[in-house]
């Protein structure tokens, strides 16, 4: 256990989607800027035991750690703004809490005694966290407990902070995040969900170091005095958190109330040096940018009930941002529906009206065909195409079927009687299959690749090799291979190991690039990624050749 690490706790209160994760983001970033190993942690209470068979439109994009780990988009978050790279040790759900609590009493490791609720599942909790300072070295580790305060679900991760506060007074401190509505009929600012809140979070034993106001508007004085009143809190402890534009911004905004410097005064630290320089002007650049460039997704997680989700592809919106802000211009991302393809293809004429598009990835049949039919549509009108992971795999397909003439090519994770299984499973993936073990089984994590001197791919990394994430069962059939390289659709970025294709782009056209990676899991703020910035390039290129 490392001695003098220092813990905060962030939770939520009155409502879920607050930004907790932009505000441990932020406040990571912020203290890191004063000089401190700083790293995040996120809670999940659900009962899954990763992410990953969670589906997205229900929880959102599924974020991939390099080593492995299935995890929220919020561990993508932390490491979009501490431009670091987490691991598993940096995530947990009650499933692998509970999961190891009981695979150590089959263990007789308990050596008889009565395993308990409390105190054996907050003890397990602790212990997790502890590793995870551990693990990344954190002088200052701060940890996200998902949900809101007052539910049940959480209740034994808050026993676990209350725990450890009660042990090491001065080295753990807790921050409510919540929600302060204007409801319109009224036209003002309620504090009384809140102050309900700080209740919740005082019946568990836990009183807020500090209270961030999330709400459409800034928090006024005469509401932070009441809320200092009812809440039993400093004024000066209590934050503004108003809705920005943009989410990076919010370092900024809490930087403004002092809130690092406050932080490490209760913790009894000092300011080691004073660097948000860089990130400030990044937003100052950022909010000047005029010129646009038009991006599509084509997709299929995008609605939940009446509501569209921009969530389920929150990293690869993100890269997309990184890249454009680097080359000097504003994205607009717009969200297409694939199935609109399958049902309308005179539809695929809007593709024109963009500069660039990505298929990112996805699972099963739905939209698939309205996918390839885009993918054809922008091979052949020279429009510049990004495919992610399964919009590769599309993209193979497409060029099968309609350059390489085999007919009924597809991937087998569809139809798995198909003449040509141009995309198909690893022999260890079939038997996983098989025997359903469905749960983390699949290509995950990171993995070598080797690219192939003078391609596009190649010259825009600058240089001859990288590693990237992955999270898939099926892969290019290597049968196939010399096929497609035959007609310009050529393979140049390889994985050594298992002799696996990782990226394919299309010859004579501006930009036609498909990874069997997730590269917007590495793409940050102030280092887009580069797959993501040539195809921005060429997507302002087009731009300018149409209009001059
Ligand atoms: N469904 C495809 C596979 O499992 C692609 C997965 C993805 O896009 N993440 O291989």
């Amino acid at each position: 256990m490392r001695k003098n690490t220092k813990f905060i706790f962030v939770m939520g209160g009155v409502l879920s989607g607050l930004g907790k994760g932009i505000a441990v983001s932020s406040i990571a970033r912020i203290l890191y800027g004063k000089g401190y190993r700083v790293s995040a942690m996120k809670i999940d209470p659900y009962v899954n035991v990763d992410a990953g068979t969670m589906n997205p439109t229900e929880h959102g994009e599924v974020f991939v750690t390099k080593d492995g780990l299935e995890t929220d988009q919020d561990i993508g978050n932390y490491e979009r703004f501490l431009q670091t790279e987490l691991t598993r040790e940096s995530y947990m759900t009650t499933g692998q809490v509970y999961l190891s609590v009981i695979q150590r009493e089959r263990n007789l490791a308990y050596h008889g005694k009565s395993v308990q609720v409390v105190p054996h599942i907050p003890d397990e909790v602790i212990r997790r966290i502890h590793r995870a300072a551990a693990t990344t070295k954190a002088e200052i580790l701060i940890i996200e407990i998902g949900g809101t305060v007052g539910e049940y679900e959480n209740l034994l991760f808050l026993e676990a902070a209350r725990m450890m506060r009660l042990k090491t007074p001065q080295q753990v401190q807790f921050i409510l995040v919540s929600y302060l509505p204007i409801p319109s009929k009224l036209g003002e600012m309620k504090t009384k969900p809140t102050q309900h809140a700080v209740r919740a979070l005082n019946s568990a034993g836990i009183h807020p170091d500090f209270l961030l106001c999330r709400a459409e508007q800034s928090l006024d004085q005469p509401r932070r005095e009441r809320l200092s009143i009812f809440c039993n809190m400093r004024v000066e402890d209590i934050l503004a958190a108003p809705d920005v534009d943009l989410v990076y911004e919010v370092p900024l905004r809490f930087e403004e109330q002092r809130l690092g410097e406050k932080i490490l005064r209760k913790f009894g630290l000092t300011v080691r040096r004073r660097n948000l320089r860089d990130w400030r002007s990044l937003i100052n650049r950022v909010k000047r940018l005029r010129r646009e460039v038009t991006i599509g997704v084509i997709g299929k997680y995008f609605s939940s009930g009446h509501f569209t989700l921009s969530d389920s592809y929150i990293s690869v919106i993100e890269s997309i941002k990184h890249a454009a802000w680097s080359i000097g211009v504003r994205p607009m991302v717009t969200w297409l529906n694939a199935e609109e393809f399958e049902e309308r293809p005179a539809a695929l004429r809007q593709l024109d009206g963009f500069d660039g598009l990505i298929v990112p990835g996805g699972f099963g049949a739905r939209g698939v065909e309205g996918k390839i039919a885009a993918i054809e549509y922008l091979r052949k009108h020279q429009i510049p195409f990004l495919g992610l992971c399964y919009g590769l795999q599309l993209a193979v397909i497409e060029f099968a079927r309609n350059v390489l003439k085999l007919r009924g090519a597809q991937t087998t994770e569809i139809t798995s009687s198909t003449p040509y299984p141009v995309i198909d499973v690893m022999p260890d993936q079939r038997v996983k299959l098989e025997r359903q073990e469905f749960g983390g089984s699949m290509r995950l994590g990171e993995f070598g690749c080797r690219l192939k001197t003078g391609s596009l791919a190649q010259r825009l990394y600058g240089r001859r090799q990288t590693r990237e994430r992955h999270r898939h069962r099926y892969e290019v059939n290597n049968r196939y291979r010399h096929r497609f390289a035959g007609k310009g659709f050529v393979p140049v970025g390889f994985n050594p190991e298992l002799d696996l294709v990782e990226i394919m782009e299309l010859e004579s056209h501006p930009f036609f690039i498909g990874v069997q990676f997730h590269a917007e899991f590495k793409s940050y703020p102030l280092n887009p990624h580069p797959l993501f910035r040539g195809f921005l390039q060429a997507a302002v290129k087009r731009r300018q050749a149409r209009r001059p």
